[in-house]
């Protein structure tokens, strides 16, 4: 079983005053490069536009936004503040001075960019995943967050930044997307206090939520049900916890005419079957590849699932990208299962 080194404590003192040091000590018009990770879901460019935008009122020019992969921002997120900033990953500054990532978890979510982090005299990671492999100079990484745009609102306020209605709003979208609207254990009493001043800023929640979760085209509801009609349930598979699953082609796309991201909440229709612990979602992203979403209840570790296939992720959410067909992903997910399962002292 893979087992990869987990971070168990937030930043010290000393980190967050080395990324203090590291945005403050920036030439004049010294160029900021931040790159979230690819396929960028709410919290990614979340946190990333926010502290954009959170630079740019702190007086810092020079900034540009990217990910990598096509420069294509999923329609949900097309109405964020700060989306003058991003620039395809193919113009993004070639020698930034800093580079700032965020969300990611490992170099391999950044693609082709990681380059940049090497160039850059100084290279901040601001994340949450515990499985994070710091890969930057400075490492900003809290497990204990609930989102990513946590940590960057923890680093904006220690630059002196403020919270304007711009920022709120993107920070916002980031807290809500990685606490499944503020339903999932993260949602702490931190996370309701940072809702309350990111709200406190005038932004509207329900014109966000509906515009962000809530909005779909008619062809992504038909194909939805497409997908939905072919879901498996196995009581066997996860030691008897129960496996759901379903996958989602090229060609189911073609045919309702739907962009890849159309996809994303189907793991949350398939997660709420009783029966299973653990559900998975594989989505065709070329001929023989596939991103995958992993969730569990509790029952199992869908990290350890995820780390051992290339991925990462937290416990009870995870991904990495499947290899072959859609049999061969699941058969591979399904044969990791019995190693991963949690003991009655792990879950909480
Ligand atoms: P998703 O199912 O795409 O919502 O992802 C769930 C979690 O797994 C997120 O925290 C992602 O950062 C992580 N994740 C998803 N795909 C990958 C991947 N290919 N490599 C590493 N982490 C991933
Ligand atoms: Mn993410
Ligand atoms: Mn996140």
């Amino acid at each position: 079983m893979v087992r990869a080194p987990r971070i168990d404590a937030g930043p010290t003192e000393a980190e967050w005053a080395a990324a203090v040091a590291a945005v403050r000590d920036l030439p004049d018009a010294g160029r900021v490069l931040l790159i979230c990770h690819v396929n960028p879901d709410g919290d990614a460019l979340g946190s990333m536009l926010g502290f954009a935008l959170g630079l740019r009122a702190l007086g810092v020019r020079e900034l540009q936004a990217t990910f990598p992969g096509p420069p294509e921002v999923p329609e949900p997120f097309r109405g964020l503040p700060g989306l003058d900033l991003v620039v395809p990953a193919e113009r993004a500054y070639p020698d930034p001075d800093l580079v700032i990532c965020f969300d990611a978890a490992s170099e391999s979510r950044l693609g082709d960019l990681f380059d940049r982090l090497g160039r850059a005299e100084h290279a901040l990671v601001l994340d949450h995943h515990a499985s994070n492999t710091r890969f930057g100079t400075v490492n900003l990484v809290d497990p204990f967050a609930a989102a990513t745009s946590v940590v960057a609102e923890q680093l904006l306020t220690r630059l002196g930044g403020a919270l304007d209605a711009s920022v709120a709003e993107c920070f916002y979208v980031a807290l809500a997307t990685d606490t499944g609207s503020f339903r999932f254990d993260a949602t702490t009493p931190a996370v309701h206090e940072m809702a309350a001043r990111l709200l406190a800023t005038g932004i509207r929640p329900g014109e966000i939520s509906r515009r962000i979760f809530d909005t779909r085209p008619y062809g992504a509801v038909r194909l939805h049900a497409d997908v939905l009609t072919r879901t498996r349930f196995e009581p066997e598979s996860a030691a008897g916890l129960g496996l759901v699953w379903t996958y989602a082609t090229l060609d189911d796309l073609a045919r309702y005419g739907q962009r890849p991201y159309v996809l994303e909440p189907l793991i949350d229709s398939i997660r709420c079957t009783a029966e299973a612990d653990v559900s998975c979602l594989v989505k065709q992203t070329g001929e023989a590849e596939w991103a995958v979403s992993l969730r569990s209840k509790g029952g199992v570790d869908v990290s350890r699932v995820a780390i051992a296939l290339g991925g990462g992720g937290h416990r009870l959410a995870a991904g990495f990208t499947g290899r072959g067909s859609a049999t061969d992903v699941v058969d591979a997910v399904r044969a990791q299962l019995p190693s991963a399962l949690l003991g009655i002292e792990d879950q909480g």
